[in-house]
Order: structure tokens, then C-alpha cells, then sequence
């Protein structure tokens, strides 16, 4: 396997400002919990973000509804203009922030971050056609059109990702399908009990040790970092849609853009947030103490769960139990540059199946680009595992998912 000329890698599942990728319902849990989390506490708390949102959780468009519903709350709550404090500059912190100035309030962002965004990270540079992804980037078409209605901003350039192929020992074979998936959750609905989808499928008879069936499974992690031995089979993890599309421009612009002229502090992790009944202070991890009228908190579910904001009092039983339910599960990405393809694969999404590969998912952005760029896509149990690994590690890992794509010929390096 020839050794890439740049790389890039995320490590979201070890970050203490996002302790995993993105939310989903773990068997015995129900979407409730995040109704549940997302009631203002006493007036004064307004909780956002993307583990928030029941229609599309989990998404960047989740994200920016769950900001808006939490915005729109603390204004109907309000009275008059007011001091209020937006935890987090992520898409749920900056649209909450937007809409909370543009309602006229006095509105400050803490970032613990020395960037905002939150879980979409642009990196632009020489080595990469388009800037390269490390977070939040693939969108359906269905999504993408829901998001520049509400955003006009976001998602001008993309690249449509249109052709899908699935690659095992023997060159190409089928693509994974969702099938046997989507019959399992069909007839999970008629037992006693929710169970974890690996248990739905394995009790409808499907293989686990098929390799169809477990490159549909890594698809599904990849897209919607959902542990298969955990998830719901009542409340399942949905993977996107079809027509595949990647947003192809730097989108830390479009923060910059929607933050301007709104007071953001980055760098400033907001460590404790006491309320009652006259306002909020908030104390930084500076020791520096803050009073506002209210607040959104719009920290990931992994940070609140890893208890990175202390409450006082602490948060209602409700929220609590709906914090402990849900469940923060873990996806990593990492962009390779080659200095040329190696490959044999035309197609621009690969699904690996079979082999012990810990990337199974890789987007060919050659099509697309006319550089030899690949983009390897690892979600659940697998990404918490290669997140931990160290970057030489993870480089060598990554190269050896790809093995099964190299022509037998291919120089070892
Ligand atoms: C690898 C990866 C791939 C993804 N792929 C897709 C995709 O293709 N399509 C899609 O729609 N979605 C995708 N998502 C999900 C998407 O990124 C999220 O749903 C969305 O960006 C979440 O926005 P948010 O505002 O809720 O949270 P965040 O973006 O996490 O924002 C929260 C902010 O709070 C800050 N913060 C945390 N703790 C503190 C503190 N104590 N004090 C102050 N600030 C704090 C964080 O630094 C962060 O900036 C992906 C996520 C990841 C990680």
C-alpha cells in the first residue's frame, strides 16, 4: 500500500468538548428523553443541540432547529431585553445566538473551543481539492434544501456522490443493502420488548457473521454512530437518504458570517452554572463569574454526560435521567492524499466487504476532484477504537482498510 502524501484525521471521540459524534437512542429508550432534555429549567435554562431534536437528531439540520425551538422559548419567556448567555458556537449556539440578537437581547457565546463550529470542522489547504471535512459534511438532498431555507448561507458548493460500490477480496461485488436491516426493525415492532438491533436481527434469523450484512452495518454506524449491540430496533438509527451529496467549501465561513457582530468569547469553557429564580451566573474555567437573565446550553450530550458543566442545583430528575438514557455514540474520519490513484474503483462511495479492515466506509473524491484523494468513514465501537489509537497507528489501520482495493501488484511500503 503506497503511503499517503498528506493525511488528516479527527479524534471527536476522545475531544472533551464533544466526547463522541452524535446521539442516538440506545433499546429500552424512547424519543421522550430528548423532549425531556430540551424543557427549559425554571425559565432560566434552555437546552439545545443536536441530541435535542426528535425529527432529525443527529444532523447538522437537527442541530439548527433544536437552537431555533430553544431561542424562540427564552423569548417568549423573556421580559424585555435581557442579559443571555449562549453555551457553545456550534450550528444549535449560533443560530440560538442569531435569532436571540435579532430579538434584540444582549447575547454573549462562551466557546470552549479556540474556533466555533463545533462538530463541523473545515481544515483548508494546499493537499486538498475541497477543504477537507473532519466533522458534520454529508447531507441529502432532502436536508440540504429543509437547510438553506432556514439558512441561505450554508451549503452552496457540493459534490454529488452518485455511484456506490461494494469491494471485497474478489474486486467488486453488490453494495450493502439496508434490507435485511430495515425487515429486522419491522419485525422487532411485533415483540414484547425492545431490543438492540444486532438482537432484532439475530432473533430474525439474519447471519451476523455475514459480510454483507456487517458492511451494512458499518455503513449504518458510519452515518449515524450507532452501536449495533446497543441501538434501539424500535426507535432505530436512520442512515441518509439517498442522493448523497458532500458540502464542498470551507464552512467555517458560514460561522464567521452568521457570528458577526454577535459578542462571542472562544476559548472560554464554561465550567459551573448556578440559576434561581433572579438570573444565572456562569462560571468560566478561568474562575472568572458571569450573571446573565438566562442561558442556552448547547454542550454535545457526551460533555453533559461526562458531567463537563456543573449544575447548581442540580438539574431536574427528568433531565438527569434523560441525559444518563441517551446515548452519545462515536464517529472519526480521516482524509488521505495519494500521489496518485491506486486504486481500481471508480465508484465515489465503497463499502468494504468482508476482511477485518477498521474502515469500511471510504468516499473516492477522484471522480469528483481529479485528485487522488480518499475519504475513510468509521463509526460506533470501531471509531472509539481507532480514535484511540495513536496517529501512526491509525495511519497504518487505515492503510491496511484499503488493502483490498490495491491490485495484488501494488509495491508494499
Ligand atoms: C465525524 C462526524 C460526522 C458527522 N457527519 C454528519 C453529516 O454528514 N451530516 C449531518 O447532518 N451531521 C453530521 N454530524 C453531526 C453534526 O455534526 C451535529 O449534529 C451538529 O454539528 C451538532 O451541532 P450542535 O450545535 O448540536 O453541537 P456542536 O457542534 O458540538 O456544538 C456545541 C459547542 O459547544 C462547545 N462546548 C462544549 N462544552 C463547552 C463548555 N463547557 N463551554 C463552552 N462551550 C462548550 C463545543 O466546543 C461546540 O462548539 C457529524 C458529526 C461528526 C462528529
Amino acid at each position: 500500500m503506497p503511503a499517503p502524501a498528506a493525511w488528516l484525521r479527527s479524534t471527536w471521540s476522545t475531544d472533551p468538548y464533544s466526547f463522541g459524534a452524535i446521539s442516538y437512542l440506545p433499546a429500552g429508550t424512547d424519543p421522550q428523553q430528548r423532549a425531556a432534555l430540551a424543557e427549559p429549567v425554571d425559565d432560566r435554562l434552555f437546552f439545545a443541540g443536536e441530541a435535542l431534536d426528535d425529527t432529525r437528531p443527529g444532523t447538522v439540520l437537527g442541530a439548527v432547529d433544536s437552537g431555533r425551538s430553544a431561542a424562540l422559548a427564552l423569548i417568549m419567556a423573556a421580559t424585555g431585553q435581557e442579559r443571555v448567555a449562549v453555551i457553545g458556537a456550534g450550528a444549535s449556539g449560533v443560530v440560538a445566538g442569531r435569532l436571540l440578537a435579532d430579538a434584540g437581547h444582549d447575547v454573549t457565546i462562551f466557546e470552549a473551543r479556540d474556533r466555533s463550529g463545533g462538530r463541523i470542522l473545515s481544515r483548508t489547504a494546499d493537499e486538498w481539492p475541497i477543504p477537507a471535512q473532519l466533522g458534520a459534511w454529508l447531507i441529502s438532498a432532502e436536508q440540504l434544501a429543509a437547510l438553506k431555507g432556514r439558512l441561505t448561507a450554508l451549503g452552496e458548493q457540493q459534490l454529488a456522490f452518485e455511484t456506490t460500490t461494494g469491494w471485497s477480496q474478489d474486486g467488486a461485488t453488490d453494495a450493502p443493502s439496508g434490507e435485511a436491516i430495515a425487515q429486522a426493525v419491522e419485525h422487532a415492532k411485533e415483540l414484547p420488548a425492545d431490543v438492540p438491533l444486532s438482537e432484532a436481527l439475530e432473533q430474525d434469523g439474519a447471519d451476523p457473521s455475514d459480510p454483507a450484512l456487517a458492511a451494512a452495518l458499518a455503513w449504518l454506524a458510519a452515518t449515524t454512530a450507532a452501536d449495533p449491540q446497543k441501538a434501539s430496533s424500535w426507535y432505530p438509527p436512520t442512515p441518509p437518504e439517498d442522493g448523497l451529496a458532500g458540502m464542498a467549501e470551507d464552512l467555517g465561513e458560514f460561522f464567521d458570517e452568521h457570528l458577526q457582530d454577535l459578542e462571542i468569547t472562544l476559548a472560554s469553557p464554561v465550567v459551573r452554572v448556578a440559576y434561581d429564580d433572579s438570573g444565572v451566573s456562569l462560571r468560566l474555567g478561568t474562575g472568572e463569574a458571569l450573571s446573565f437573565d438566562r442561558v442556552v446550553v448547547t454542550a454535545p450530550l457526551g460533555v453533559l454526560q461526562q458531567q463537563g458543566i456543573e449544575f447548581a442545583p442540580a438539574l431536574p430528575f427528568s433531565h438527569r435521567g434523560a441525559i444518563a438514557a441517551l446515548a452519545s455514540g462515536f464517529i472519526e474520519t480521516v482524509w488521505m492524499r495519494f500521489d496518485e490513484p491506486f486504486w481500481e474503483a471508480d465508484e465515489a462511495v465503497w463499502h468494504v466487504v468482508g476482511g477485518d479492515g477498521a474502515i469500511r466506509t471510504w468516499i473516492n473524491l477522484h471522480p469528483a476532484t481529479g485528485e487522488p484523494v480518499l475519504v475513510g468513514i468509521v463509526g460506533g465501537p470501531q471509531a472509539e477504537q481507532f480514535a484511540g489509537l495513536s496517529d501512526h497507528d491509525a495511519q497504518v489501520a487505515a492503510r491496511a482498510s484499503l488493502a483490498l482495493f490495491a491490485p495484488a501488484s501494488a509495491d508494499e511500503s
